[in-house]
């Protein structure tokens, strides 16, 4: 946004008054005077009318938004199945294992989930895995054992899908779909998730800047989706002491100054069990909607991601430490 002055003599005033607002600027000046104030975009969202009123503004310019229908929906709640994420809404705790393996394990892990205070069963059905050796899910008939898991449990199910040729199946199991990491910018299969109306838990890709995130975003907007929650699991770094490098930076961005739904995984962020307490709790501290954590009944046993996931024991404290379910959470916004 570029706001223009009626005398260069007026920038200390306005600039100053802006910044009351909540918007940082630049000067830009021609010769030596300053002419006009850029304001940066990483300042408040302020009406460009309460702007046109400061004694001293010309005008005020605004660059053509690259993604209008996400800014419409800053400081609105995303609904899953009658539950909200997001600005003002108490913080959920999305939980399950990272495979659905069985009936029985994703059924028990319901249970778990439904006892430590979460709201959501997550659990993955169709698996993204960097070996074509490694399990995969068991596809189809596993979102079977995952709805049947949540119902039986009074929670709503968050699953992966990973394939335009999928989303149709999927949408039919789950109340929210998940766009994996390395999926984040697939763009054809954005547009036939977007498609499905629901809305999308749209992970950052391990590479990707926060711009990036956000337009893959206005991707599912446009085809079509209900509502976009972001959900931060850490960027591939230099370093393998963790998994990835949990970037909460942009998590208090989107949570605190775009008011945008974001949730915090993490179990994919750490790597180790040992570390998803604290990194959840630091994700909360910065703002997050939300955690995503790995949970399994037996995680010696597990068939993807057992070095993460957490034993029934480990997730009920985590969700003590986190106030999940008590008037802390309740109260936040
Ligand atoms: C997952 O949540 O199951 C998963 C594969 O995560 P990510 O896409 O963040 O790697
Ligand atoms: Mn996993």
């Amino acid at each position: 946004m570029l706001v223009t002055l009626r005398h260069p003599s007026d920038a200390d005033r306005v600039a100053a008054q802006l910044q009351a607002l909540g918007l940082w600027t630049e000067r830009l000046k021609s010769d030596t005077e300053t002419r006009a104030l850029l304001v940066r975009s990483d300042s408040a969202h302020v009406e460009p009318r309460a702007i046109e009123a400061i004694d001293g503004v010309s005008a005020v310019w605004i660059a053509p938004a690259t993604h209008p229908r996400l800014d419409a929906l800053t400081g609105a709640p995303v609904a899953v199945r009658g539950l909200r994420i997001g600005h003002g809404a108490p913080a959920v705790l999305i939980s399950g294992p990272c495979s659905v393996e069985s009936p029985e394990q994703v059924a028990e892990s319901a249970r778990v989930v439904r006892a430590a205070g979460g709201t959501i069963l997550r659990g993955g059905a169709y698996k993204p895995r960097t070996s074509p050796y490694a399990f995969a899910g068991h596809g189809n008939r596993a979102l079977g054992w995952l709805r049947d898991a949540a119902d039986a449990a009074g929670l709503a199910v968050v699953t992966e899908v990973l394939s335009e040729r999928d989303v149709e199946a999927v949408a039919e199991y789950a109340d929210m779909l998940q766009i994996g990491s390395r999926n984040m910018q697939a763009f054809g299969l954005l547009k036939a998730a977007g498609r499905a109306g629901k809305p999308i838990l749209l992970k950052r890709g391990m590479a990707a800047t926060v711009e990036e995130w956000l337009l893959s975003a206005e991707h599912l907007l446009v085809a079509g989706a209900s509502g976009v929650v972001f959900c931060e699991r850490g960027l591939r770094s230099f370093d393998p002491s963790t998994r990835n490098l949990l970037d909460l930076g942009a998590v208090a961005l989107l949570a605190n100054v775009y008011r945008l739904p974001i949730v915090v995984d993490p179990s994919h962020a750490a790597g180790r069990r040992d570390l998803v307490r604290p990194l959840a709790r630091a994700a909360l501290a910065a703002g997050a909607h939300g955690l995503i954590v790995e949970c399994h009944p037996n995680p010696a046993e597990a068939q993807s991601d057992g070095a993460q996931a957490l034993d029934p024991q480990s997730l009920a404290g985590l969700a003590d430490a986190c106030h999940f379910g008590s008037a802390e959470q309740e109260g936040r916004s």
